[in-house]
């Protein structure tokens, strides 16, 4: 009894200094629909209906489309089982028939465009996991029971990450929320906080996930979750990068500009002469960091080598890039280009400058930096 008090004790400082983190730093939280997507794959996972119900009345409210929430119950099937997702369609069902009784119209949304063709489940969803994931996985139990690693490449990696009506970054707050709710799931709890997070889940948005797990969902399950959220930020601080191990080309010389905010490093590869006027450098930005707002009259083209980046061109949401990414960056668009909130980011930068030096504008604020 007094060692699990001690225990209590403890979880509530490692938590209570999770929630002051939240609060000091300025980075964004999770948008009201990214809430209300938490508690319907919470309550789905966890077979709730009673609250679900008012879940879904409340993701509706919000502007969720009927298309995003049916993706939801429809992928939680992979996490939760048949049971739990076709209870929770059944609700939804239920919940949109009352509506349309009370003359509440919901907007369907948009259907998933189909499967690329000319590839096969298996292809597609190993493309896809490796993506998703950054690194290909095999060996382990994935040797042991070759099925289940079919399985969940074909199922889910092909099948349901195939399908676009919801982004990977929304997927992942459905696994996380779905994960944390449940008993027993924490080694899979503990490799999706580290995999949102490579899909553009800042960690203030995880510490918040967890609180609303703790105060609407399940005391413990949040206070289990938030010890399992704290041990991945422990083991994996996205502290500076120096050299990051998988970097091709040396990270070179701190940019000492004000060009940039943050701290960001250049290796000026290729020089553009008279000869040929295209200039290649690699960029490496610590998180947080990013160009300012320019432009490049002859275009730019930028290869994603690492990490987890931003490109954002003016009047345009913002893209995220991953490793193996590409951007065509057509002439006189401004744009900024930079790191992740919680993640490093190097890119290669390919510059034309046929037609004209790049031209610096104004740096991108917070605002900017935090908004879709
Ligand atoms: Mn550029």
């Amino acid at each position: 009894m007094k060692k699990n008090k001690i225990l209590l004790c403890v979880c509530m400082l490692i938590y209570s200094g999770m929630f002051a983190q939240t609060k000091t730093d300025s980075t964004i939280l999770l948008s009201s629909k990214e809430r209300s997507i938490v508690l319907i794959s919470a309550y789905t996972a966890q077979g709730n209906m009673p609250k679900l119900q008012v879940a879904l009345n409340d993701g509706l409210n919000e502007g969720l489309t009927i298309s995003e929430i049916k993706e939801m119950l429809v992928q939680l099937y992979a996490y939760a089982g048949f049971p739990r997702s076709l209870n929770a369609l059944n609700n939804l069902m239920a919940v949109l028939e009352e509506r349309k009784k009370k003359s509440i119209n919901d907007a369907a949304g948009r259907e998933p465009s189909p499967y690329p063709a000319r590839k096969t489940m298996l292809q597609a969803g190993t493309e896809n996991q490796t993506k998703l994931i950054g690194i290909k996985i095999g060996g382990g139990v994935y040797e042991f029971a070759p099925a289940i690693d079919q399985f969940l490449k074909e199922h889910l990696f092909g099948a349901i990450f195939g399908r676009d009506n919801l982004d990977w970054k929304t997927r992942e707050i459905i696994t996380i929320a779905a994960l944390a709710a449940m008993e027993g799931a924490e080694p899979q709890l503990r490799s999706h906080f580290g995999v949102g997070m490579y899909n553009g889940i800042t960690k203030n948005q995880l510490a918040e996930l967890v609180t609303i797990i703790e105060k609407e969902v399940s005391p413990k399950r949040g206070m289990v979750s938030g010890q399992v959220l704290q041990a991945v930020i422990n083991q994996k601080p996205y502290t500076p990068v120096t050299m990051p191990d998988e970097a091709v080309f040396p990270i070179g010389q701190k940019i000492d500009n004000n060009n940039f905010s943050g701290t960001a490093w250049l290796k000026q590869l290729i020089l553009s002469d008279s000869s040929n006027q295209t200039a290649v450098g690699n960029v490496t930005f610590e998180p947080g960091a990013r160009t300012n707002w320019h432009l490049h009259p002859g275009g730019q083209i930028l290869l994603a080598t690492g990490g987890l980046g931003y490109y954002q061109e003016k009047g345009s949401p913002k893209r995220l890039l991953r490793k193996g990414d590409v951007v065509k960056c057509p002439p006189n668009v401004p744009h900024w280009h930079g790191a992740s909130h919680d993640q490093p980011f190097i890119q290669i930068a390919i510059t034309n400058n046929q037609n004209g030096v790049t031209v610096w504008m104004q740096p991108v604020t917070d605002n900017e930096y935090n908004s879709n």
